[in-house]
């Protein structure tokens, strides 16, 4: 069994994460088409769900995007206060991850953008495979860019630091992140969302610090 029903403007704010300000902001729900229905399972077994297809959005940067929430009887539990509450299944499109900071990706190298643009698809679509191999990848490119010297990646890395473009603790890093896109690429392993978020963070600061910010500096500061 299955029902529908359409909410147009609904009142009161929400808090969801939007793709243009990379981060939770309030938004509107313009319009909420919601099925919902039960199965029956036999032995008085029901199980009933929901599914809120909703145009929401951005009350800040005024973006509209497609949000999906699902929930199922089947899916529940009780938080700190002994409240029952059902587990919500999140899915937005275009897809988004909270914390990725908008950078100005034309002031990179064109290899560099291309690789960064296709490692931020990865990580929004959770494809933590790939995205670990992207972020080895965007080492690689940023140190072939950079004219590192040295026979394998480790001693490019190395090689960076000693050309001042990353400092000792950067190379301590990047050391990290080079063994973690290594297992994704050698040994097919995933990384979860947190280990990922953190690589692109530290991708991206140096990133600003090698292209973005010496080219700001040679504009604003002749
Ligand atoms: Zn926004």
């Amino acid at each position: 069994m299955k029902d529908f029903t359409l909410e147009n403007n609904l009142e009161g704010t929400h808090k969801f994460i939007c793709k243009e300000c990379s981060r939770e902001t309030s938004h509107k729900i313009i319009s909420s088409y919601c099925e919902h229905g039960h199965e029956d399972h036999g032995y008085g077994n029901t199980i009933a769900w929901m599914v809120k297809n909703q145009i929401i959005q951005c009350l800040g940067c005024e973006d509209v995007s497609f949000r999906i929430s699902s929930t199922c009887s089947e899916d529940d539990d009780y938080d700190e206060n002994g409240e029952h509450y059902y587990n919500e299944t999140i899915k937005y499109y275009p897809s988004r991850f909270e914390g990725l900071k908008a950078i100005n990706i034309y002031l990179l190298p064109d290899e560099v953008q291309s690789i960064y643009q296709e490692t931020i698809l990865a990580i929004e679509n959770e494809q933590n495979i790939l995205a670990g191999i992207g972020i080895r990848a965007l080492i690689e490119t940023i140190c072939k860019d950079q004219k590192a010297e040295g026979k394998d990646l480790n001693q490019q890395i190395n090689s960076l630091h000693e050309k001042s473009i990353v400092t000792k603790e950067g190379v301590d890093i990047l050391h990290k992140l080079r063994v973690l896109g290594n297992k994704a690429a050698h040994e097919v392993q995933a990384h979860n969302k947190e280990q990922l978020s953190l690589a692109i963070q530290i991708i991206e600061h140096m990133l600003d610090g090698t292209y973005i910010i010496p080219h700001k500096v040679s504009r604003v500061l002749k």
